[in-house]
């Protein structure tokens, strides 16, 4: 047996472990101290009492032998994948249930899509972005390529003719930066895309933080079903982090070399995956009705309102950043020059207020540091006012 040597190509993650490690050293020396954790990107609210009113149903259905349920379809229960379907017809995207799959969330699907792309294509992935993109195609083999997220382009890269690429990342709003392309701009990527025979996998997974009218789904921009997969979640819009539920959009049109992405992808489910829960999906479902939506947007609202203080916080220090408005995120630049690692530990000592440094996401996020919005309110709060005593000139 040989194993697959592309492992050895990973690049080790450190990221999440070394904060880990340096809080409790810091705590260690320091016991009377308190922490405020601004870190992970894991939501902290519980689900909406919708949500788990629906599981609880679900719970006793399965504990009765008339409405009991065994398999389920692969692609995910017909009630979920019309709920879906509805959900995107109210933003004026219209798609086809049998484009619509299920699935335990976007990070699987980040990766499971690969199946059905060939190893020589070559990968275009912003930087920084969700490590995810370039860790799952350096496991297959890959070759990927950088388009430059900076400052000067406002952490939102457009195509270069110059580069070429059969698969292209975009993830908007985007993990880290909290930058999230306008319809006019994903017109640019969908055009480019379309000229090059290129597929885009537009990663949706914060769709629902936008506010501005920059897109939630690419399926907004014409021609975007010729050439884009979009994956999403239900993780931040609805809590879903530890109960697992996401949805990847494969349209029709997506044939190349006269193959169908969509009948390749109910290929590659009905062979690898046996679906979701039906209490899980069952809670899905309640997402989108009456209650469970406005239930969501009271949950939402309060993570924007923690993203408005931050970036209030910010503005008044005079530091520059981009996201907290589409986005959970405030991705800000490191002030007086600090490299993400320096100011990660400057912040830890002083105001025992930790984040994640950008350099985590990519070498363009070397400099820079994310905050998020999913803390409680009085831990963004005291986090800010910390900030404030410390940073303001
Ligand atoms: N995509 C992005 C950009 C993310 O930041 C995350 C999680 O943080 C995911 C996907 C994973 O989502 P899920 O919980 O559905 O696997």
């Amino acid at each position: 047996m040989k194993p697959n040597h592309h492992y050895q190509d990973v690049a080790e993650t450190y990221l999440f472990s070394n904060i880990a490690k340096k809080v409790n050293a810091y705590l260690a020396e320091n016991p009377e101290k308190s922490v405020l954790r601004l870190g992970i990107g894991d939501v902290t609210l519980p689900l909406a009492p919708a949500v788990i009113q629906a599981m609880h149903e679900a719970v006793d259905e399965m504990g009765k032998k008339e409405t009991f349920k065994g398999y389920g379809p692969e692609q995910g229960y017909a009630f979920l994948r019309e709920s879906i379907q509805a959900y995107y017809a109210r933003r004026g995207v219209s798609l086809s249930t049998d484009e619509i799959f299920v699935s335990d969330g976007a990070k699987s699907d980040c990766g499971n899509i690969l199946d059905l792309f060939a190893t020589e294509n070559s990968v275009l992935v912003p930087d920084p972005v969700y490590p995810v993109y370039v860790d799952t195609n350096v496991m297959a083999g890959r070759k990927i390529s950088y388009m430059q997220a900076t400052k000067e382009n406002g952490f939102l890269p457009m195509p270069d003719p110059a580069v070429k690429a059969d698969i292209i990342y975009l993830c908007s709003p985007n993990n880290p930066t909290g930058a999230s392309y306008t319809k006019e701009q994903l017109k640019g990527w969908v055009d480019f895309a379309l000229e090059n025979n290129a597929v885009i996998l537009y990663d949706a997974a914060y769709e629902c933080f936008v506010t501005d009218g920059a897109c939630r789904s690419i399926f907004e921009v014409d021609g975007a079903r010729k050439c884009a997969i979009e994956l999403c979640s239900f993780s931040k819009t609805a809590g879903f982090t530890g109960t697992r539920c996401g949805y990847t959009v494969v349209p029709e049109e997506l044939v190349f070399d006269g193959m169908s992405l969509r009948k390749m992808w109910l290929r590659r489910q009905t062979t690898k995956f046996n679906g979701v829960s039906y209490i899980v999906q069952k809670g899905a479902a309640a997402v989108f009705s009456e209650a469970g939506e406005k239930q969501i947007q009271e949950n939402l609202a309060y993570y924007r309102e923690n993203a408005k203080l931050i970036a209030t916080c910010m503005d008044e220090c005079g530091i520059a950043y981009t996201g907290g408005k589409n986005s959970p995120y405030i991705w800000l630049q490191c002030p007086t020059g600090m490299t993400s690692w320096e100011f990660f530990d400057y912040l830890l000592k002083e105001i025992q207020v930790v984040g994640t440094p950008g350099s985590g996401f990519g070498k363009n996020g070397e400099g820079f540091f994310r905050l998020t919005a999913f803390g409680s309110r009085e831990t963004t709060m005291e986090a800010c006012r910390r900030i404030k005593a410390l940073l303001k000139k």
